[in-house]
């Protein structure tokens, strides 16, 4: 005797017979392989969060358009982004300073 399993497609109600895809709308079927997949997507999700908390929208939006295609808008956030470091680096003097001066 061979095992069969037959499966009802989610989406779209067909019947398939050991497919982990549906053989009609290409849905994935296998319960055990949906788990992992989505498994897989919240590990993914979870990775993409940490990376965004560590970096201030502000900073992302630089950081993607430094490498931007069009040279154009490269070189302006390559300008952006040099302008925001000195900012940060005079930041962090003038915080500096005062924690100096306060002292
Ligand atoms: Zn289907």
């Amino acid at each position: 005797m061979t095992f069969t399993s037959k499966i009802k497609c989610s989406n779209c109600g067909h019947f398939n017979t050991n497919s982990d895809y549906c053989e009609k709308c290409g849905e994935l079927i296998n319960p055990k392989l949906k788990r992992e997949l989505s498994d897989q997507k919240r590990l993914d999700d979870r990775d993409e969060e940490e990376r965004n908390r560590k970096q201030s929208k502000f900073e992302l939006f630089i950081e993607r358009n430094r490498n931007h295609k069009n040279i154009l808008i490269r070189l302006v956030f390559q300008l952006l982004y040099g302008i925001w470091f000195i900012v940060m680096a005079i930041g962090a003097f003038i915080a500096w300073l005062f924690a100096a001066v306060a002292a």
